[in-house]
């Protein structure tokens, strides 16, 4: 061998050694933080508990340890939430790097990750702990962990990369919506957004979900080549922005904001959720792919929002100030009531009975105000009859534009409705004896739909009236023309 060759060959030889010393390095860090925050002592970081206030305690010294900056006086970010009639007390912890370009350090990469979980419940006198290993010690030991990278490298980062701990996700992201709303960072000039949220399972996922990197201009081919020299599979990419994490409150005022993860594959919101489970190597991975990632996009000349993402927002003044709702979304519904037949010619009404219907629905969001939201009901009607029980089967299409009389952002809507139906029926007994409708009932009905509602997230909740407009007779009867009227509760859930 030649001399040179040999030198070759030994870092050939040993090149692997170290690559591996330092994995295994990050892992072991990676997994004495997570062995502590989801460890017994922290009681499952329940909100307002003495065991979440340890892992504050944890974080902070990690944060200073790493050698961030605080925003304000100190690392902490205090607010209030409302559980019940009590106020308790939460707080972010929010650190930052200085970026080293003038023209770019004003400009902030926020990433996050949640350090509450559940906490703990009694059950038969034992103290059931929810440790929250993967969800979500596994994010918050990988922001300590990017911290430190960060800090030791922060002569390669242009833009001020602030790190993020939040509070009270859990209870409906209030850690991340007051950091927003509070303007810890002026949300102006906020460019992109992640938030590491379960990424402890990395091989059993079989890669790694990068929803809405696509939100970010030319986002998704940076993701995917670093990706690439990292060994990593992106599974899930797109600009659509995740809302049942912390991207949310970033994502609904026009921050591309990417949730980091890597499936519900660990025993979800369960006790069992514990830091033996997880996958170490890989979270190291995503620790080293982020570090890469989010060190190239704190360089580039321009970060800005995607045109797929600022076409499904609303602008003002040139500003994106809010995700508008997608033009086109579905779900499953139920109608739940009563209906009852009207004699239109009579001075009484029958008697009512239980009526259901369910099927699915699509909603066309023409505009702020309205909504198109055409249903297809499998549906049981009918009425009292003196003496015995009138009972239908039918095909139900309701077609109802809903108004709204209140909005906020694209999470709530409060409406009115009214529209057409048309029904379709083939089935059903009157008095044990099968409806004919060949020639005494009508096989089709038409009439009109009037009610109102409200949609929190992906829950909707209406009440309707239903009114047919023609007779149940194919010819009118001895008592007159006779109609059905129904009444019912909608519950919806969209996909
Ligand atoms: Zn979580």
């Amino acid at each position: 061998m030649t001399k040179l060759f040999q030198v070759f060959f030994l870092l050939f030889l040993f090149a692997p050694f170290n690559f591996f010393a330092q994995t295994t390095d990050i892992a072991d860090a990676l997994k004495e933080h997570v062995r502590l925050l989801a460890s017994p002592e922290m009681e499952g970081r329940g909100l307002g508990t003495a065991g979440i206030e340890l892992a504050r305690e944890y974080i902070i010294d990690e944060f200073e340890a790493a050698g961030l900056e605080p925003i304000g006086e100190s690392f902490l970010h205090p607010f209030q939430i409302r559980v019940g009639l009590a106020w308790v007390p939460a707080y972010n912890i929010v650190g930052k790097i200085q970026g080293n370009n003038l023209d770019l350090r004003d400009e902030v990469i926020v990433i996050g990750a949640h350090y509450d979980h559940m906490g703990y419940v009694i059950r038969a006198g034992e103290k059931v702990i929810y440790h929250g290993a993967d969800d979500n010690a596994s994010g918050t030991a990988t922001l300590i962990e990017l911290a430190k990278y960060f800090s030791a490298n922060r002569d390669q980062i242009g833009r001020t990369i602030v790190f993020a701990a939040f509070d009270a996700e859990e209870s409906g992201l209030h850690g991340a919506r007051r950091f927003v709303g509070d303007s810890i960072v002026n949300p102006a000039d906020i460019k992109l957004m992640f938030s590491l949220d379960m990424v402890g399972m990395l091989e059993e996922y079989g890669g790694l979900d990068m929803k809405g990197i696509g939100a970010l201009d030319g986002g998704e081919e940076i993701a995917a080549r670093i990706a690439g020299e990292k060994d990593i599979r992106i599974k899930a990419r797109g600009h659509q922005i995740e809302r049942r994490t912390d991207t949310w409150p970033f994502g609904s005022v026009g921050i591309p904001a990417i949730h980091v993860f890597t499936g519900l594959t660990s025993p979800y919101h369960q006790p069992e959720d514990t830091y033996d489970l997880l996958d170490y190597d890989g979270m190291s991975s995503v620790k080293k792919y982020m570090a890469k990632l989010v060190t190239e996009y704190s360089n580039l000349p321009q970060l800005q929002p995607s045109s797929s993402f600022v076409a499904a927002a609303r602008v003002v003044d040139g500003q994106v100030v809010e995700l508008r709702r997608p033009f086109f979304n579905y779900g499953i519904i139920s109608h739940t009531g009563s209906g009852h037949h009207k004699y239109r010619d009579e001075f009484f009404d029958a008697n009512a009975v239980f009526n259901f219907g369910i099927g699915l629905f699509a909603q066309f969001h023409l505009s702020d105000k309205f909504t198109l939201q055409p249903e297809v009901l499998f549906d049981l009607n009918g009425s009292k009859w003196v003496e015995d029980n009138f009972r239908r089967q039918s095909l139900t299409a309701p077609l109802n534009i809903q108004y709204n009389l209140f909005s906020e952002g694209t999470e709530a809507r409060v409406f009115v409705l009214g529209g057409p139906y048309f029904r379709y029926n083939f089935g059903g007994k009157q008095g044990g004896i099968s409806i004919d409708y060949d020639d005494e009932f009508s096989e089709t009905e038409w009439g009109y739909n009037i009610g109102f509602g409200l949609e929190i997230s992906r829950f909707h909740f209406g009440f309707t009236t239903r009114r047919a407009l023609t007779d149940i007779y194919q010819n009118e009867s001895a008592s007159g023309e006779i109609r059905d009227a129904s009444a019912y509760f909608t519950f919806g859930l969209k996909f």
